[in-house]
């Protein structure tokens, strides 16, 4: 109510925050919002914000894009309502606190395209069985800094030294990475640990698990931190998921699980197979039935594709195995409350709130259909030609969301289609688009 917002103002005020920035998530995962005097921010609180429909139709280069109740509804309004309960100081923007927003359509029902209300469905259709969903983040990213000689302007940060799980100024010669851990702390995001990945100049920071929705946010919160911190310091964070020809790419693992409304862990079960329960394995079923349409919100990019593939510890074939880091849903050792399934499929361009909302729409469909897992991958899964390959471009990706109507239809109709149209957009401007590729391989030589 109004008196409560009011007091929440206040108690900002106190804390000399004169600034609350609303953000929400467009269907790339890029923040979206506005900057608010906290003066505003409890009649904002309760009313909401208009934002153009055609956020969800805009492309990172600023391009607008059909889409349903789009251009051609005559660019109609959302409304973006502050979530109070995410509100968090940011810590390298003194006086500016940072606030989630859920967005509506002008009636008041939720925007079926908005992330943040897809995984809420699918929040909500666990909690129908009784369940709750537990998330564990992990996302790996490159650090670049300035090159006038590159032909990008960037280069990777650092000496070239670094390489996985170094520590110290050998692969991050300006503690980058230690002031990314505190800043993030600092922000509240339950971060654990942070190292140094295989390639130099990439990282990997690990957030705690919780609540998917939690786990979401935090993961949205993070990808915007780590760009703004970078920024701080001249440098440049990407989470292209293969930014370099001859270096791995970036994943954005997901650790999943499932409780019991009274907390108990749903895939422990020491008399099961593999000590896992039948709703642990339906689950994975589920994710391995799934995977094809998942891959699309895991895999979100045309660049995406170029970070499967042999010997990347990234998957390339739809399997699961037991602690088993080749496979596409590995089972980390622990048992009790710590069971639980590793996806490795994402990487770091996926959207927190689709590739979390796929994961669990995925999982849902495997236990509410009783579906059952084939034998865990043995050895080393890119020599083993038993399981199929994942879609291996992002067309092939879209085509089978668009096929898997069991899985469109629990994410939404109209959020399928809303994305379909951004994506099969990009493939088409991206059709278009000379690349520095076709002039190396054409244009001396032919
Ligand atoms: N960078 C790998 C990927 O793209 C993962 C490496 C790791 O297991 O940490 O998924
Ligand atoms: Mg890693
Ligand atoms: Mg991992």
């Amino acid at each position: 109510d109004r008196r409560a917002l009011d007091a929440m103002a206040a108690t900002l005020s106190d804390r000399d925050i004169d600034i609350v920035r609303i953000g929400y998530p467009d269907l790339i995962g890029t923040e979206r919002g506005r900057d608010l005097l906290v003066g505003r921010f409890a009649r904002t609180a309760q009313d909401g914000v208009a934002f153009c429909r055609t956020v969800y139709g805009t492309t990172p280069g600023g391009d607008l894009l059909e889409i349903e109740q789009g251009l051609s509804a005559g660019l109609p309004d959302v409304i973006a309502v502050p979530d109070v309960a995410t509100v968090r100081d940011l810590p390298w923007e003194p006086g500016v606190a940072h606030c989630i927003a859920d967005i509506f359509n002008p009636d008041g029902t939720p925007a079926e395209e908005s992330p943040r209300a897809v995984l809420k469905r699918m929040v909500a259709v666990f909690a129908e069985l009784g369940m709750r969903s537990t998330v564990g983040p992990e996302l790996e990213f490159f650090l670049l800094e300035r090159e006038e000689a590159s032909s990008t302007g960037w280069r990777r940060y650092g000496e070239a030294t670094g390489n996985v799980y170094v520590t110290g100024r050998k692969g991050d010669p300006e503690n980058l990475l230690l002031r990314a851990l505190r800043g993030l702390d600092g922000y509240g995001l339950d971060v654990v640990a942070a190292n140094h990945e295989f390639c130099s100049g990439q990282f990997e920071i690990n957030m705690w698990h919780s609540e998917a929705l939690d786990a979401a946010d935090r993961a949205f919160r993070f990808k915007t931190a780590i760009k703004e911190l970078a920024r701080q310091e001249d440098k440049l964070a990407t989470f292209m998921a293969k930014p370099f020809d001859d270096e791995g790419g970036s994943g954005f693992h997901l650790h999943f699980s499932t409780v019991a409304e009274d907390g108990r862990p749903l895939f422990d079960d020491p008399a099961g197979e593999h000590g896992l329960s039948k709703i642990a394995q339906s689950a994975i079923a589920g994710v391995l039935a799934h995977a094809p349409a998942l891959t699309a919100l895991a895999n979100p990019t045309i660049n995406s594709y170029k970070r499967f593939g042999p010997d990347s510890l990234a998957p390339w074939r739809i399997d699961w195995g037991l602690d088993n880091r080749s496979a596409m849903v590995r089972i980390p050792p622990e048992r009790g409350h710590a069971t639980r399934l590793e996806l490795r499929l994402g990487d770091a361009t996926a959207n927190p709130y689709l590739v979390i909302a796929g994961l669990l729409g995925a999982a849902y469909l495997g236990i509410r259909d009783g579906l059952s897992v084939p034998a865990p991958l043995e050895g080393y899964g890119y020599d083993s030609a038993e399981a199929d390959l994942l879609p291996q471009d992002l067309g092939a990706a879209l085509d089978a969301l668009a096929a898997d109507t069991d899985f469109a239809e629990l994410l939404g109709p109209r959020f399928v289609s809303t994305f379909l149209a951004y994506k099969r957009n990009e493939l088409e401007r991206f059709s278009r688009s000379v690349t520095d590729w076709e002039f190396r391989e054409y244009a001396y030589h032919l």
